[in-house]
């Protein structure tokens, strides 16, 4: 983090003839964490800005699985943008997980609640929320190509437009390609820390149950899987995930692998003979939350996928995403009231971040390679579930 203090990165001449747009915060991107960051500064009296490269509905590759923890948060920052969630009809309310494994399988419910939703809907609904409840500035289809960083915070200019921003806080909501981390924080990809995967959609695999989301191990890939997620209209989304490393070790051709996954499971072979593949098999990265990283600095945050915060076992950064974007809106405020944007105040906002997920982030990234190391645990998991009261255990770790 002290390399971040030196005002080490100019990467291009700000244009000087054009006026900056002035704001006290300005995220880029505008997905779950750059939007839950600009509906928790409502009100807060701050002149906010929200850009992403794309214009919305926008689609992202994801499972589409809504944790409960993306709903709790919506909660947290106003009960009113929980219960718009809960009266926005194009989702299913998941009760429980079924795993299949060798032929097997066993269900456990869950304790909280859960949604699956795809998420050109989700993300627009949350767009929604903040053009309609907010006074945050939009600018969608903007691209930043530069961040100059000067002692009252960050002059950001635009690739496709003339416009030229200044920030007293720059907020990087960016996604897992993050530019703002890649030029802020000298983020790389490390493949250890890091999945691969791809996602289809399809519609009418048989005996989907709208209530349950699936999960197929294969002893082969462990603890990779490959999951199938109800939507509404008989759809479902379908994807497989595996470590960045394995995938370049093993040489594993993700697309390939996903249809033989299909193909030669005997159970999903059947359910999906007369399934029909509704656009392009698409791939994208997930970087984990099982690695320290720079989350702030001198004047900026990073929330969500920018921030790698991803659940090293389950793959959900929905959740995470919008809570780092609410904790770094709390931070940016504390910031204006002290006039303070140093690195040592703004790290308030890691230690926050930390504080509710660094335990979590930790036992899950251990359970992921206790699998890894330990394949015949899943076995014995099976096993021990034809017990109800070991059932329940296992149930309430998960
Ligand atoms: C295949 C796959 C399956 C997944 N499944 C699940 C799941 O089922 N449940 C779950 O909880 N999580 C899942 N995840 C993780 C989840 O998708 C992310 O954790 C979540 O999207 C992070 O939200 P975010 O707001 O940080 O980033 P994003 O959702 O990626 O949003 C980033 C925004 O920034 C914009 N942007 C990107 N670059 C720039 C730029 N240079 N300038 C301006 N704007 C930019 C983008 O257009 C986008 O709108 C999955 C991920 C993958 C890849």
């Amino acid at each position: 983090m002290q390399a971040l203090n030196k005002l080490n990165y100019i990467y291009h001449s700000m244009p000087q003839d054009l006026e900056a747009r002035q704001y006290d915060v300005l995220i880029v991107g505008a997905g779950p964490a750059g939007c839950a960051c600009a509906l928790t500064l409502k009100d807060a009296g701050l002149k906010v800005a929200l850009l992403d490269k794309a214009t919305f509905p926008r689609d992202k590759v994801c499972g589409d699985a809504i944790p409960g923890r993306a709903i709790k948060t919506l909660k947290s920052i106003s009960p009113a943008y929980e219960d718009a969630f809960r009266k926005f009809a194009n989702k299913c309310a998941t009760r429980q997980t079924a795993i299949h494994y060798k032929g097997r399988s066993v269900t456990f419910k869950w304790v909280g609640e859960a949604y699956t939703c795809t998420r050109m809907e989700f993300d627009n609904f949350l767009f929604s929320l903040v053009k309609e409840h907010t006074d945050t500035a939009i600018y969608t289809d903007t691209l930043p190509h530069s961040f100059i960083q000067d002692n009252g915070g960050f002059s950001i200019t635009s690739k496709n437009s003339d416009l030229v921003f200044h920030s007293r806080i720059l907020v990087g909501a960016d996604g897992a390609q993050s530019a703002v981390a890649k030029k802020l924080a000298n983020r790389t990809l490390d493949r250890q820390h890091h999945v691969g995967s791809v996602r289809a959609y399809f519609k009418n695999v048989a005996n989907l149950d709208p209530g349950t989301t699936e999960i197929y191990f294969d002893k082969k890939f462990l603890p990779s899987y490959l999951w199938v997620f109800p939507l509404p209209g008989n759809m479902a989304n379908v994807g497989f995930g595996m470590l960045s490393s394995e995938i370049a070790k093993k040489k594993i051709n993700l697309k390939t692998t996903f249809y033989d996954f299909v193909d030669q499971n005997p159970a999903l072979k059947l359910r999906f003979r007369d399934a029909t593949q509704t656009g392009d098999l698409e791939g994208f990265g997930l970087p984990l939350g099982s690695r320290i990283t720079t989350l702030s600095g001198n004047h900026f945050m990073l929330v969500g996928d920018a921030a790698s915060l991803i659940d090293p076992f389950s793959g959900d950064g929905i959740g995470n995403a919008m809570l780092s974007g609410k904790l770094a809106a709390e931070q940016a405020v504390h910031c204006f009231k002290a006039d303070n944007f140093t690195a040592p105040l703004m790290s308030g906002y890691d230690r926050a971040l930390t504080g509710m997920l660094g335990k979590e982030l930790r036992a899950r990234h251990k359970a992921q390679r206790t699998l890894s190391k330990m394949p015949f645990l899943l076995d014995t998991i099976f096993t021990a579930c034809r017990s109800n009261s070991i059932k329940r255990i296992i149930q309430k770790g998960l």
